[in-house]
């Protein structure tokens, strides 16, 4: 038996359209899993990128407010019969000095990064208690186990992630849902462009992270297909670093 085979199960990732989500939807459909794509922009690429014959949906929702949830996961399961497997990842970053920082920007940091991803679990965990099985995987960050700078709402919220992982995951263990997270380290996507594009930060970053380099997108894939799969089956509540060694340092 192959451990990590996700053959047969719906995997259900959002802001799957670019960066981490687009490489953790890649490789749960190279392990076997059907797929279905949530966010606001075309994920015509992640499509290009899936093995042939992959059984893919997309579902186009923003995913900002409470509104269009409970839905999502009710179109999973009238369009492929079940949800298996929910990848939180859609999320934003807005920076500025502590002393700055906007209410509007705290509030729209919230609502995606923390809020929907607590009540699109929410949705998703029902069905997944019903049909007795089910793995939720939630993108934390560094930020759930460190500080940062100028990115006060964000800390929040992905601390709160790290929380609320935890929480779900005492809840619902014993019902046959596992809760985990991933915290990737410093990934080159469009969430990372403006750090990359200061040459300090970039420098900076770059000499505390022991593997040397950036991260890719595709570097979340194992890990996410071991918590997707039943290899995982008795790991409840954790935040896993894949940060090239960064929290080791
Ligand atoms: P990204 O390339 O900017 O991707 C973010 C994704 O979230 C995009 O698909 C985006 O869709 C989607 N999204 C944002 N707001 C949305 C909304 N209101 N409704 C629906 N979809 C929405 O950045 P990323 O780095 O891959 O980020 C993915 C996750 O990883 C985020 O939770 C982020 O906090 C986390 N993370 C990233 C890093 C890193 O170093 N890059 C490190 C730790 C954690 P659009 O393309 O339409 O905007």
């Amino acid at each position: 038996m192959n451990l990590f085979d996700l053959t047969g199960r719906v995997a259900v990732v959002t802001g799957a359209n670019t960066g981490i989500g687009q490489g953790i939807a890649v490789a749960l459909a190279n392990a076997g899993a059907s797929l279905v794509t949530v966010g606001r922009s075309s994920p015509e690429e992640t499509r290009s990128l899936l093995p042939e014959g992959t059984r893919h949906h997309d579902i186009r929702a923003d995913l900002s407010s409470t509104e269009p949830l409970a839905g999502i996961v009710d179109e999973v399961i009238a369009k492929m019969g079940r949800i298996d497997i929910l990848v939180n990842n859609a999320g934003i970053i807005r920076r500025a000095d502590a002393v700055d920082y906007s209410e509007a920007d705290w509030d729209a940091v919230i609502d995606t990064n923390l809020k929907s991803l607590f009540f699109l679990s929410q949705a998703a965990g029902r069905a997944m208690i019903a049909q007795g099985s089910g793995k939720i995987i939630n993108i934390a960050s560094l930020l759930s186990f460190q500080g940062g700078i100028r990115i006060p709402a964000y800390t929040a919220a992905k601390s709160g992630v790290a929380g609320l992982t935890r929480l779900l995951a005492c809840e619902w263990a014993a019902k046959g849902v596992n809760v985990n997270a991933i915290a990737p380290g410093y990934i080159e996507t469009n969430n990372t462009t403006a750090l990359r594009e200061d040459e300090k930060r970039n420098a900076d970053i770059l000499g505390r992270i022991p593997a040397a380099r950036w991260g890719q997108p595709s570097d979340m894939g194992g890990a996410a297909v071991f918590l997707a799969s039943a290899a995982s089956d008795y790991v409840n509540g954790v935040v896993l670093p894949v940060d090239g060694g960064w929290l080791a340092r």
